[in-house]
């Protein structure tokens, strides 16, 4: 990464596995003109596609681990193609990337979600998400109308691999060791607002509409 500076609003969602990442991106794209780049989306996608990134990816995801910063930079780099600001999602993931993500745009805000290992693996046990159009349900809270098929577009509904109670443990502890210092390092620029993870999508989504408004 290191062509010239952007200067549209960039906006990063920060968070632990469960925190409710994705589903905020949704609704933030509804009501903004932001490009929603999720580095999970991408690498799910090249592991389906079975390009070189995916083959090697896979491992690491499978196990809960992150995948290695030049790996994620490179591809980050590769997808940083439009003029208007972006929503970054699940990236960046450790202070290497930070540096790397500064170098090429400024960061206006940072939205850090903050939900406990135990909520974490409540709701990721419980996670099945759209195989076509990627709408996330929760089979405790936000059930789909018919089982196993998604409310908007009929798709089938599937568990991902790594919402398995092992899995998560350990994507939460990676999240503790390699991006929870992300924290101090946003708050340090003055760019950091902590919320509640811990309550409904829409109380969380309000609280993100007033701290970037
Ligand atoms: P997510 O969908 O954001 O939960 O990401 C799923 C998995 O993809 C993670 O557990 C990591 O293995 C990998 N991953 C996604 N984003 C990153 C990133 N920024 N850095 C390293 N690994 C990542």
């Amino acid at each position: 990464m290191s062509n010239g500076k952007r200067n549209d609003f960039n906006l990063i969602l920060l968070g632990g596995p469960g925190a409710g990442k994705g589903t905020q991106a949704s609704k933030i794209v509804e009501s903004m003109d932001l490009a929603h780049l999720s580095t999970g989306d991408i690498l799910r996608e090249e592991v389906s596609e079975g390009t070189d990134l995916g083959l090697e990816a896979r491992e690491y995801m499978d196990r809960g681990d992150l995948v290695p910063d030049e790996l994620i930079i490179e591809m980050v780099r590769k997808h940083l193609d439009r003029e208007s600001g972006y929503l970054f999602d699940g990236f960046p993931r450790t202070i290497s990337q930070a540096e790397a993500l500064e170098n090429v745009l400024e960061v206006d805000k940072v939205i850090y979600i903050n939900i406990s290992k135990e909520e974490a693996v409540r709701r990721l046990s419980a996670r099945r998400v759209c195989s076509e159009c990627g709408e996330i349900y929760n089979l405790q809270f936000d059930k789909p109308d018919e089982p196993g098929v998604c409310d908007k577009c009929n798709g089938e509904l599937y568990q991902r691999s790594d919402d398995k109670p092992e899995v998560i443990r350990n994507r939460f502890e990676t999240f503790l060791e390699q991006s929870a210092p992300l924290v101090g390092f946003y708050r340090d620029r003055g760019v950091l607002v902590e919320i509640d993870g811990e309550r409904e999508p829409d109380a969380i989504f309000e609280n993100i509409r007033a701290a970037i408004s």
